[in-house]
């Protein structure tokens, strides 16, 4: 089993999958992880501020097998295809 922590962008809704669980990845890197994806929308200043933390504050821990993980989005955002 391999544990990942997902962010969800409110924006978009894109994913990205960080390897690990919360003791790897501290608020501060979700974070830092969630500004990299935001910059892409040209939000003002506090409008990005406030989805950052949104993006931190929602992430959440998976447990998953470790071959669901290479289905995951880990090295890019990625927006999820239509059903
Ligand atoms: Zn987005």
């Amino acid at each position: 089993m391999a544990r990942a922590i997902l962010l969800t962008c409110p924006v978009c809704d894109a994913t990205l999958a960080i390897p690990g669980d919360r003791d790897d990845h501290a608020r501060p890197a979700l974070l830092e992880a969630a500004a990299d994806h935001l910059a892409a929308h040209d939000l003002r200043e506090s409008a990005l501020a406030i989805r950052k933390h949104e993006i931190a504050s929602t992430a959440q821990e998976r447990l998953l097998p470790a071959d669901d993980l290479d289905d995951l989005p880990t090295d890019r955002w990625a927006v999820p295809a239509p059903a």
